[in-house]
């Protein structure tokens, strides 16, 4: 890190602590060469991206809102918190490799709101057919009870499927 004061490469860190809520990291620096002490703010980079909805409306990507999308299908479900937010994590990911989500013109890129459910459903599907199912009927809006049990026939021959 250059120092701000000097514009010297001699700074080196004499603190470090988390700040909100365990999501960033602050770190205290001091530079060897000016003595100028400053401090830095280290956070997990957010997927910053525009969502359509299926109405066409246009949202901010909200991966608490995905979350608890997530939990609410699951809640019946022995899966862990932890597992959940894995698997945010994971879409998340996935969302950043397909779209390359460094927009270089300034504008937020723009995901589907499908794709945003089938990529979460790719994941939930292997953790638990059962939530698999619930999540599907939410995020994909079963419109008839057939398509509804068709899926359920996957989840299970998936559950079934010898390890
Ligand atoms: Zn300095």
């Amino acid at each position: 890190m250059i120092c701000p004061a000097c514009q010297k490469d001699t700074t080196r860190v004499s603190d470090s602590r988390l700040v909100g809520a365990g999501t960033s990291i602050r770190r205290r620096r001091v530079c060897k060469n000016c003595g100028h002490r400053f401090s830095t703010v280290e956070s997990v980079e957010l997927l910053r991206a525009q969502v359509r909805k299926r109405n066409g409306s246009l949202q901010p990507f909200d991966r608490e809102k995905l979350l608890g999308g997530l939990r609410a299908a699951c809640k019946r479900r022995p899966i862990p918190e932890q597992t959940l937010r894995a698997i945010i994590a994971a879409v998340e990911r996935d969302l950043t490799r397909i779209h390359s989500l460094a927009s270089a013109s300034g504008t937020l890129p723009e995901i589907n709101s499908q794709d945003i459910g089938d990529l979460v459903l790719s994941h939930l599907k292997s953790v638990d057919p059962v939530a698999y199912v619930l999540f599907a009927s939410v995020y994909q809006g079963f419109s008839s009870v057939e398509e509804f049990e068709r899926a359920l026939g996957d989840a299970k021959r998936v559950s079934s499927a010898p390890a």
